[in-house]
């Protein structure tokens, strides 16, 4: 393994030669600072989505192994919780710099893995970095409070670590999702077992192999692999203190049930339906750049794509625009230079997402422009390809309104007034993420006073706060209170203790008082 010069930090040598060579290879476990081969007899294949080349073959880790990492990081907590938070700042300093360094190797095994285009790839790791940049202020943000709250009696709080924690993270983001975890319950003096999607877990490995060569002690950041029995190894092992959970609706449900049952904090974010409304007084031709941009990139793989657009009055009239430059949209390998959106995950992904186009059309609604069939040159010709899709006439009782879609398709209703847009969105049971297009002031006030969603866009289409904020998706988008990254981040991955101390010289108590101390 090279060694982390200053803040240059390499990649270990297994793991340079595994991306070099670009051969299939196993994903390792990465337990007690070691990368090691699971003894397992279960693996998941993962396919390049764009061709469908094996890449790699990841575990399901053995019991033995998860038992193994779990107590690693409990053994490495009784370190790590006393390491000086001056340290924990300066390895997140050099971590941000290495994911700097390596970003291009990084965005490489997410658009060889997930799919995405190599551009949108690095927009995946810059999202992520944003977050260990901002855990480099850890020295500021884990302050508590101190009072003299009587005669010689201070009260003071601690922002302690919880102890082990745990990630469970989706396909869909493979490098900003596990950023938003690890880097803060680190710094915050947690140790952490990871468990990356099986679909795409090499950018973690990555990452994961980065922290350590920045100096992050052995045990305190372990990645198991493996699907639903890693995660109830995880949900149920009383070891664990805390989850964070990113995915489906199904999942998180299960996870956030199981994990609090167990007397775990649990944070999960989940899926999402997310309109964004057009008013006629809009920039017409920015409004349609965005809304393209939004439901079309990463082929609508994203938890804030806008995947519903609600044209109020006149906007109507430019469905037929937004369809020619949804055409122009070139979809391709991701790795080809001219690359708008690249493949779903994978054929069974591909595979739902027709059924629910052609679901629209058996329930009267009209495809305007229809990505199915799409013929793509070799190599790319078994690739898991759906072009933009958008479907007009679309009502609220259709499977393609009532269902997160996840691909590149963009349902269109159109209704008379903005209340009418706003009474739609807030029956939703969702509430991730929503964008009103406009060029008034009053009608977005409006509209952000009155919409029932945790994150909004004013003339934005996918507002994601910067982590000096968190991540507030609300309703059915999320389960548990504490938000992702930003102060709720820091709240999440600590507790409060709070001392309250007396100091005196003199006044020493003659007789036991059994009363309540009233101070
Ligand atoms: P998923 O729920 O299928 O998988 C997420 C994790 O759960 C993976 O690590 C997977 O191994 C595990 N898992 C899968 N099936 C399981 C089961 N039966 N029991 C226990 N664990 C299981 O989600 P995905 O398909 O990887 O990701 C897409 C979903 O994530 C979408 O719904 C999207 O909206 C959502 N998402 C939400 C946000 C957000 O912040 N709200 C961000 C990104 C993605």
């Amino acid at each position: 393994i090279l060694r982390a010069t200053g803040s240059r930090a390499r990649l270990s040598m297994r793991l340079t030669r595994a991306l070099a060579t670009q051969a299939p290879s196993t994903t390792k476990l990465l337990i007690n600072g070691e990368w090691i081969e699971s003894q397992t007899d279960t693996w998941y294949d993962v396919h390049n989505p764009a061709t469908q080349e094996l890449v790699t073959r990841v575990p399901q880790a053995t019991p033995e192994e998860l038992q193994e990492a779990t107590r690693a990081a409990s053994l490495a907590f009784k370190s790590w919780r006393k390491s000086s938070v001056l340290k924990r700042q300066r390895i997140m300093l050099d971590l941000q710099k290495a994911i700097r360094d390596n970003m291009d190797t990084i965005a490489k095994s997410i658009t060889t893995e997930q799919g995405k285009t190599f551009g949108d790839a690095k927009g995946d790791v810059l999202r992520g970095l944003q977050v260990v940049e901002s855990a480099c202020a850890i020295t500021d943000q884990l302050k508590g409070e101190q009072m003299e709250v009587a005669t010689d009696m201070d009260t003071y709080t601690v922002r302690e670590p919880l102890g082990v924690t745990a990630g469970i993270t989706p396909f869909n983001f493979p490098a900003m999702i596990p950023l938003w975890m690890f880097p803060l319950s680190i710094a915050c003096g947690n140790t952490m077992v990871l468990k990356p999607s099986e679909r795409d877990p090499g950018a973690t490995a990555i990452l994961a192999d980065l922290a350590i060569q920045c100096g992050i002690p052995k045990g305190v950041l372990n990645i198991v692999h493996g699907g639903k029995p890693t995660v109830d190894f995880l949900c149920d092992d009383p070891s664990i203190r805390a989850i964070s959970f990113v995915g489906s609706d199904r999942v998180g449900k299960y996870i956030h049930d199981r994990g609090t049952q167990n007397g775990k904090r649990v944070q999960a974010n989940l899926g999402a339906k997310n309109h964004g409304v057009v008013l006629p007084d809009a920039n017409k031709e920015a409004t349609l750049n965005q809304l393209v941009g939004a439901a079309f990139g990463a082929a609508g793989q994203r938890c804030m794509a806008l995947s519903t657009a609600i044209f109020v009055g006149e906007s109507k009239q430019w469905l037929p625009e937004l369809v020619e430059k949804a055409r122009q949209l070139k979809v391709s390998g991701g790795f080809e230079a001219d690359a708008d959106l690249g493949p779903l995950i994978t054929p069974q992904a591909k595979e739902r997402v027709e059924s629910i186009i052609a679901s629209s059309t058996e329930e009267g609604a009209e495809i305007l422009l229809d990505g199915r069939n799409i013929s793509m040159p070799a190599p790319y010709d078994k690739g898991n390809f759906i072009g933009p899709t958008i479907i007009a006439g679309v009502n609220p009782q259709m499977r393609c309104y009532r269902e997160e879609i996840f691909g590149p398709v963009l349902v269109c209703i159109t209704v008379d007034t903005l209340d009418e847009a706003l009474a739609l969105i807030n029956r939703n049971e969702y509430g991730n993420g929503t964008a009103i297009f406009t060029t008034s002031g009053a009608a977005a006030r409006k509209f952000q006073t009155e919409v029932d969603v945790g994150q909004v866009g004013v003339n934005v289409p996918i507002p994601v706060p910067l982590p000096m904020f968190s991540f507030t998706g609300s309703r059915g988008s999320i389960r548990g209170d504490i938000n992702f990254y930003g102060r709720s981040g820091i709240q999440f991955y600590t507790q409060l203790k709070t001392v309250t101390a007396l100091w005196r010289h003199e006044d020493v108590p003659e007789k036991s008082y059994v009363n309540m101390p009233v101070m």
